[in-house]
């Protein structure tokens, strides 16, 4: 399978990104198995090995797996570059590196092999200088989709969280409510929303400026998120407006969830400076029940004006929409 040459004795690790670098090493001749192993670890990989391609496969499709693999066309089990298709048609994410070996030399079997999805192909014998340049080149392919990931989550989250408070924007939340309402209605299940405005919010911006209002619209976020079930969604719906989807929640369990949110808003001062300002909200719920059913629209009409009762009725309470009591 390799032929020697001077340059590959060095036995310093190749770098130490490569060190902890997994690498998969499906290879059905046992010599040749054994020879890349070694050669691999020494230039610094984690080699996991095997010469089934049946096993490469599940290897492939674990948690954690190799970021690149070494597929050996002909194997037991199945061939490399079928494992190849499969994993392309997995669109198993991260992408795996395959670096197809073989000792077939016609190019049309380069041709069907890179048609598979093999990112590069080594015909056997092969250098092991040749083959460790190309892993290099493999290793840098898998860094920039790193990179790549990394960037679209950032884009992700920008697009749908709001930079002042962390929370879910205007149209994340719209989104998860329709999902939720969605689900409730499939499973059958309970929904709750809930709208929270912060009470004199233009007031506070007036009296102790923008960036007080800054830290206040966030200290609030905080405990709201701080207060609600793991699997509630919190979004900032506009200004000092806050809506809250509860998945599995009645109109019972909503009423005690906002109280519990108002009382964590009032019940301790946020300073600003040197001074601690009483931030107090109002909420208003509507829930929906299997025997109820609600869409979208209907929910946010009945919470806002429920909301607008809490207002009305003194600021800094809980008010259920009409249609709960129904639901009591
Ligand atoms: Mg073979």
């Amino acid at each position: 399978m390799f032929t020697c040459e001077a340059a590959d004795t060095s036995s310093e690790p190749q770098s130490n990104a490569a060190k902890s670098m997994k690498i998969l090493a499906a290879e059905d001749n046992p010599i040749s198995q054994s020879v890349l192993r070694s050669m691999l670890t020494k230039w610094g990989y984690e080699v996991i090995a095997t010469g089934d391609g049946n096993e490469a496969w599940h290897i492939l499709q674990s948690k954690d797996a190799p970021r690149i693999a070494i597929l050996d066309w002909m194997m037991p089990g199945r061939d490399g570059v079928e494992l190849c298709r499969n994993l392309r048609a997995s669109g198993i994410e991260p992408y795996t590196y395959i670096l197809l070996v073989t000792a077939r030399t016609d190019s049309k079997d380069l041709v069907e092999a890179m048609d598979a999805g093999a990112d590069d192909y080594l015909k056997k014998p092969f250098s092991a200088l040749e083959l460790r340049a190309r892993l290099r080149a493999g290793q840098r392919i898998i860094e920039l989709q790193e990179q790549l990931l990394i960037a679209r989550e950032a884009l992700r989250m920008r697009a749908t969280h709001d930079g002042l408070t962390g929370l879910l924007n205007r149209s994340a939340i719209m989104e998860t409510l329709r999902a939720e309402l969605e689900r409730s209605a499939r499973e059958p299940k309970a929904l709750s929303i809930l709208m929270l405005d912060l009470d004199r919010f233009k007031q506070i911006n007036d009296t102790y400026g923008h960036l007080a209002g800054d830290a206040i619209l966030r200290e609030a976020s905080a405990r709201m998120k701080a207060t609600v079930r793991s699997y509630d969604s919190v979004g900032r719906y506009g200004g000092e407006e806050f809506l809250l989807v509860l998945p599995g929640c009645n109109s019972v369990g909503a009423l005690a969830l906002s109280e519990r949110i108002r009382q964590c808003i009032a019940a301790t001062r946020v300073p600003i400076g040197e001074q601690e300002i009483t931030v107090t909200c109002s909420i208003g719920c509507a829930s929906q029940s299997a025997e109820i059913p609600c869409d979208a629209d209907s929910l946010l009409r009945l919470a806002d004006r429920a909301l607008y009762d809490a207002k009305n009725n003194g600021r800094n309470r809980v008010e259920p929409a009409g249609a709960v009591l129904l639901n009591l």
